[in-house]
């Protein structure tokens, strides 16, 4: 089917225009109306062989493979990016999408609008080349990834096609990324009496439990657990709020929020890891969204594991090696993705990116144009091979 040569300068040429404007698009969570139509009207001036949007907000397009009856390979990344913050702080306005030295500038460039583009556009190149995949491949743009991947959650329950492979747009330097622990955040609330601070030997101050708490925190960090490619179960207090705006009360409460990147702990290890250096001061443990109880359970909570030796991960490898001419290492994610909520339906995840992980969420975020071009070879062998 091969016969047209892929202009792969114009390629690349046509996927940064696409990604500057997706970046100009601004899409926080909940207001990604926008950028989907964008994309679908991209999709559809692709000729793509489908392109919908489920009631979620979530966006899909699909290439027909040479073999339509093979489960298909899934090409994902989300629609939504954290606040860019303070513009004084970036070399460039945030949706400004302009390029500075080989590099995209842009809230959303690395984390994910570019590798979207990546994405997008590699499978334009097929119909470009008159090709067909080997297998069908649908882009899968998803809602609410930054606040916690309601889009993708809906997205796999509602799932009418089997699915051989997600490949993720997340950061991962052109390497292949092959899970991340999971993620866990709970309020450890720390009660006390509240009087007025002129006189604290009538009240009793929660701050000082707190204060016990986080030391023995930061010193029992090493109890948890470690697994042997993505690393050990970390622990970090980030928001602390008491129940009063008043500087002369002693609070009634204290809280602080605990982020835990897991291992192999479940929601009932973490609990009892917590109520042990708690002690017997009284406090209570809730759920960071609904405040309820945490779930009374000893499964493990997911991030997501492919195993290197996995028939999956060597396919892969061995395709993006043979398309761009560099074998790509075998890495993991620090951070949490939409892969997690894909693993209680077993289906095999591996993210795949041009961008750098050091840049998702910081001021003067960017992606290289250069590492988007190899990223798109590496895609487009892929889509040919898997
Ligand atoms: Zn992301």
């Amino acid at each position: 089917m091969k016969g047209i040569k892929l202009d792969w300068a114009r390629l690349l040429a046509d996927c940064v225009d696409f990604s500057q404007r997706l970046i100009q698009t601004p899409s926080m969570p909940h207001e990604e109306r926008e950028i989907a139509a964008l994309i679908a009207d991209e999709m559809r001036r692709l000729q793509f062989d489908e392109v919908w949007l489920d009631e979620m907000g979530d966006v899909n397009g699909r290439l027909f493979g040479q073999n339509r009856h093979l489960p298909t390979l899934v090409l994902n990344s989300h629609l939504d990016h954290v606040d860019p913050g303070d513009p004084a702080l970036w070399p460039a306005p945030p949706y400004s999408g302009k390029i500075v030295d080989g590099r995209i500038i842009g809230r959303g460039a690395a984390d994910i609008k570019g590798p979207l583009a990546v994405q997008m556009y590699s499978m334009a190149a097929l119909l470009r080349a008159g090709e067909r995949p080997y297998r069908d491949v649908v882009f899968s743009g998803v809602v609410q990834e930054e606040i916690g991947g309601a889009g993708a959650e809906f997205w796999v329950q509602n799932l009418d096609y089997e699915v051989a492979l997600v490949v993720l747009g997340e950061p991962s330097d052109n390497n292949l990324a092959l899970g991340h622990r999971g993620i866990t955040q709970m309020w450890v609330r720390f009660n006390g009496r509240s009087v007025h601070a002129s006189a604290p030997e009538k009240g009793q101050n929660p701050n000082y439990a707190l204060s016990a708490f986080l030391e023995r925190l930061q010193d029992a960090q090493n109890e948890l657990s470690s697994h042997s490619h993505l690393g050990p179960t970390t622990v970090s207090p980030t928001i602390i709020e008491v129940d009063t705006k008043s500087p002369n009360v002693i609070p009634a409460w204290t809280r602080v929020l605990l982020d835990f990147r897991t291992a192999s702990e479940s929601f009932n290890s973490l609990q009892a890891f917590v109520h042990q250096l708690a002690g017997d001061w009284p406090h209570a443990i809730s759920n960071t969204w609904t405040n309820q109880p945490l779930p009374d359970s000893d499964e493990t909570i997911y991030g997501y594991y492919t195993p290197p030796e996995s028939a999956v991960a060597q396919k892969t490898q061995a395709a993006i090696a043979k398309g761009t001419g560099r074998e790509p290492a075998l890495t993991s994610y620090q951070f949490a993705t939409d892969g997690r909520h894909f693993v209680p339906y077993h289906i095999p995840v591996i993210g795949y990116s041009p961008a750098e992980e050091d840049q998702a969420h910081i001021a003067g975020e960017s992606i290289a144009i250069a590492k988007m071009g190899e990223s798109l070879r590496g895609y487009v062998q892929l889509l040919r091979d898997f």
